[in-house]
């Protein structure tokens, strides 16, 4: 590489926010490191405390007190809800919701303390920093930024920073939804816990939107038997029906069930790609399909879980003592259902998958229940986002991250979107923070971020605000 090549990759590499002097650099980076070190795990922590403290951030920065709350159930699951108010085109407001709450961590499973901010070999280290606190802390820097700009949005802005996501009983969008709508009512909502900034090794490959989410469903295959000794066995046995079942579960594979969103993931991924794979990517688009380009690009869990509904057998319970016959045998089977298909189509089709009368198939409820039936809500249709939302996106895109497309993508997993989406608010994962394709530490040990993505997540909200706000 010659030295202007090198000084040029530095310069991109380094981003936007390039002077360590820059005090909006300092002040993301005081904030990330607030929310890093206020544990807000559900078994010990608080997001009622991570709340107040970007409160007082915000009223300190002058934010009015009545466009700044914290409110929840009780008070270790408190939730931030800030309000920007818009110039007033009579439109509905705009809803950014992003969660506060983080993952358990054991200091002895990581190197660092998880609940400590650590700087280290270009990275940012502690539970959160990618899930999703870089982003809590990206989006309180930024509207203390525009605040003391001057900024006024064309329409309301709302801003809420949340509990419970992760688990815990009080996830704070449902709370509010059922106790403070009106404080959280928008006409689209985003949400950065989805979506973000595709890397590999640090190069920027693309931008993703999540644009649709697959629905989560338990069911627990159950068979019973009169049982008896063990030393005299019979051949009707609950844990060899169980099995039997489980063993045509193993076997059997959902249709492949291509939407709107996903066609579009594969048409603008398969460029990026090369080889097989990209040549899989562009065969499993022709009408009808290449069967075998199906079948290898199903072999990558990736993308198999875009391709089609998966239900996978998690936990096994059965018998009583090793000298009798099993009274009960039962299996958890997770399925994660496409978007236009219900947990009660699922159920039937497993029915039918079992083909087994001494196999009962039942929805599970949580807490424990069962039900006979499965709910009929079927996953919210895909549906592509507007060009509202998209240009601008691709536009601050095209600034930040040159050449790296914009492609919408369906998350395989569930995010808080599936709450506001319920309800009529159209929701897409959308954040400027790139992760490595292969440095995925979400949920896991010494989750870290680099520094300069951080710095460049935070640039990126403050230009994509105006944006999309602005027009
Ligand atoms: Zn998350």
């Amino acid at each position: 590489m010659t030295l202007a090549r090198w000084i040029a990759a530095l310069c991109l590499s380094m981003g936007p926010l390039a002077a360590a002097d820059d005090p909006n650099r300092q002040l993301a980076r005081d904030i990330f490191q607030q929310l890093i070190e206020i544990n807000t795990t559900d078994s010990v922590g608080s997001t009622t405390q991570a709340a107040q403290a970007m409160a007082r951030r915000l009223l300190d920065a002058g934010f009015p007190a009545e466009d700044v709350k914290v409110l929840g159930p009780n008070e270790r699951k408190g939730n931030l809800v800030v309000s920007v108010h818009g110039t007033g085109t009579g439109r509905k407001p705009i809803l950014i919701m992003c969660h506060l709450d983080v993952v358990e961590a054991r200091r002895t499973d990581w190197t660092t303390d998880p609940f400590q901010f650590v700087e280290k070999d270009g990275y940012f280290y502690g539970r959160g920093t990618q899930d999703v606190k870089e982003n809590d802390a990206a989006l309180v820097a930024d509207l203390i930024r525009l605040h003391r700009e001057g900024w006024r949005p064309n329409r309301d802005l709302i801003v809420a920073l949340t509990a419970d996501e992760e688990g815990g009983q009080s996830n704070g969008v449902d709370w509010l939804l059922k106790n403070h709508r009106d404080l959280i009512d928008a006409e689209f909502a985003i949400n950065p816990d989805a979506g973000g900034v595709t890397s590999a090794k640090g190069k920027i490959v693309n931008v993703d939107v999540e644009a649709s989410e697959k629905l989560y469903a338990d069911f627990e295959f159950s068979v019973t038997n009169p049982g008896g000794h063990s030393s005299l066995p019979v051949p009707d046995n609950a844990i060899y029906h169980l099995a039997g079942a489980l063993g045509k579960l193993e076997k059997f594979t959902f249709p492949l069930d291509l939407n709107p969103i996903t066609r579009t993931y594969f048409e603008r991924r398969a460029p990026l790609e090369n080889g097989q794979v990209k040549d899989d990517m562009n065969a499993i688009l022709h009408v009808p399909p290449v069967a075998a380009a199906v079948v290898r690009l199903s072999s990558d869990p990736r993308y198999n879980a875009l391709l089609r509904t998966t239900c996978v057998a998690t936990r096994l319970n059965g018998g009583h003592a090793n000298n009798a016959l099993p009274q009960l045998a039962q299996a958890n089977v997770n399925c994660r259902i496409l978007p236009g298909h219900s947990p009660e189509e699922i159920r039937r089709m497993l029915v039918d998958v079992v083909a087994d009368p001494k196999v009962k198939v039942s929805y599970v409820v949580g807490d424990g229940q069962v039900s006979d039936r499965a709910p009929e809500t079927k996953a919210f249709p895909p549906v592509m986002p507007s060009a509202e939302i998209l240009r601008p996106l691709e536009r601050v895109a095209a600034e930040l991250w040159p050449g790296a497309p914009v492609i919408p993508e369906m998350e395989t997993g569930a995010s808080d979107s599936t709450k506001t989406v319920a309800v009529g608010i159209p929701s897409y994962g959308i954040n400027g923070m790139a992760i490595d394709q292969d440095d995925i530490r979400a949920h896991g040990k010494d989750e870290r971020i680099r520094v300069s993505s951080y710095y460049d997540g935070v640039e990126f909200f403050y230009r994509y605000l105006q944006a999309l706000l602005e027009k």
